[in-house]
């Protein structure tokens, strides 16, 4: 299957290259994925994505963007890219199905997923009290006790930013000593409503069967166990971006994130770019995704102008 531009992942910012690219009149397909509409599917209620005054929830809104790209004739492929070849022009990408997919230019917007604990009430409170971000959901939790798990520049970020909303923050961590920056720690360390759970682990999110209630701990020096009362547990242990086919094929970071040049979304390839949280570590939002997305799609029209 032949096209200008292939677009792979069909999250905020895969839907919004796709209707920048199909609108400059470029052939382009949209390889959906394991996922249709990505990390959104998987939330609840969304705040902040402008546009919409009242709450959306996340599959309504990948719904509208879904059908947008369809309205402007983006060719939305089910498929799920399992290997590429970058080396020549055409660039090729082929599908689980077998399908060869060539374009002169591809956009990889496949995403990434926070890690999760993977233990006892993780995944059944999920969306109920459990969240892997304060941005999404710090909101809902105004005046209550909320926990952060993890040591690194997320979790400190994202405790510092629910003492906004709640009424006390306590930071989970499993060691003595946190690895965010030393000057986010120390603006972190200093706020009345943050108080540090050192050398603690969490082994189970406990609730009533529609809220998050309490956490079992365990603090991994004495092996002592504990329970605390709780509204909320965000989980900041670390993203995982979706770049495992893209090894040694574009240049990553030493976290698999795929690197792009200073303020575009040109990646070691030329045409080929990327967009969304697979190129994110830091802000993760629809909202920037999209911004990307349009970027790359703009990035892309121009490299095929001048590469005919
Ligand atoms: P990191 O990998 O830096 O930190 C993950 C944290 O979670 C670590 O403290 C780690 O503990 C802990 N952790 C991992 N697995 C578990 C587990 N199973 N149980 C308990 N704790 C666990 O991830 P981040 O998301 O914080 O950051 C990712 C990247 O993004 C970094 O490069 C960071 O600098 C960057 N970033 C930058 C920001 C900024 O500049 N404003 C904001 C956010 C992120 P341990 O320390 O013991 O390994």
């Amino acid at each position: 299957m032949e096209s200008d531009i292939l677009i792979i992942g069909s999250g905020p910012a895969g839907y919004t290259a796709s209707i920048y690219a199909a609108r400059a009149g470029r052939k382009t397909a949209l390889i959906i994925g394991p996922q249709q509409g990505g990390q959104l599917m998987i939330t609840s209620f969304i705040e902040n994505y402008p546009g919409f005054a009242d709450p959306i929830s996340g599959p309504e809104l990948m719904e509208c963007m879904r059908k947008q790209a369809e309205n402007v004739a983006v060719e939305m492929v089910q498929d799920t890219i399992s290997a590429v070849d970058f080396s020549m022009s055409p660039l090729k990408c082929i599908g689980e199905s077998g399908t060869e997919y060539c374009g002169r230019a591809v956009i990889i917007a496949t995403g990434a997923s926070a890690k999760w604990l993977g233990i006892p009430g993780e995944s059944a409170y999920r969306g109920r009290g459990v969240s892997s971000c304060a941005t999404c959901d710090g909101f809902f939790f105004k005046n209550k006790n909320v926990a952060v798990i993890g040591g690194g520049n997320t979790a400190v970020e994202e405790a510092t930013y629910l003492t906004n909303f709640a009424r006390s923050v306590t930071l989970i961590h499993r060691r003595d000593s946190l690895r965010a920056e030393k000057l986010m720690q120390r603006r972190f360390l200093d706020n009345p409503k943050i108080n540090v759970l050192w050398n603690t682990t969490v082994t189970e999110i406990i609730g009533d069967g529609s809220r998050v209630t309490e956490l079992l701990l365990r603090n991994v020096l004495d092996n002592s166990v504990s329970q605390v009362p709780i509204d909320g547990v965000f989980v900041a242990i670390g993203h995982r971006p979706a770049t495992s086919i893209f090894a040694e094929k574009v240049a990553m970071d030493e976290n698999g994130y795929i690197i792009t040049q200073n303020g575009s979304q040109q990646t070691s390839v030329p045409g080929v770019f990327a967009a969304g949280d697979v190129c994110d570590p830091v802000y993760r939002q629809a909202a920037t995704s999209v911004g990307q997305g349009c970027m790359a799609a703009m990035e892309v029209d121009r490299f095929l102008s001048i590469n005919v």
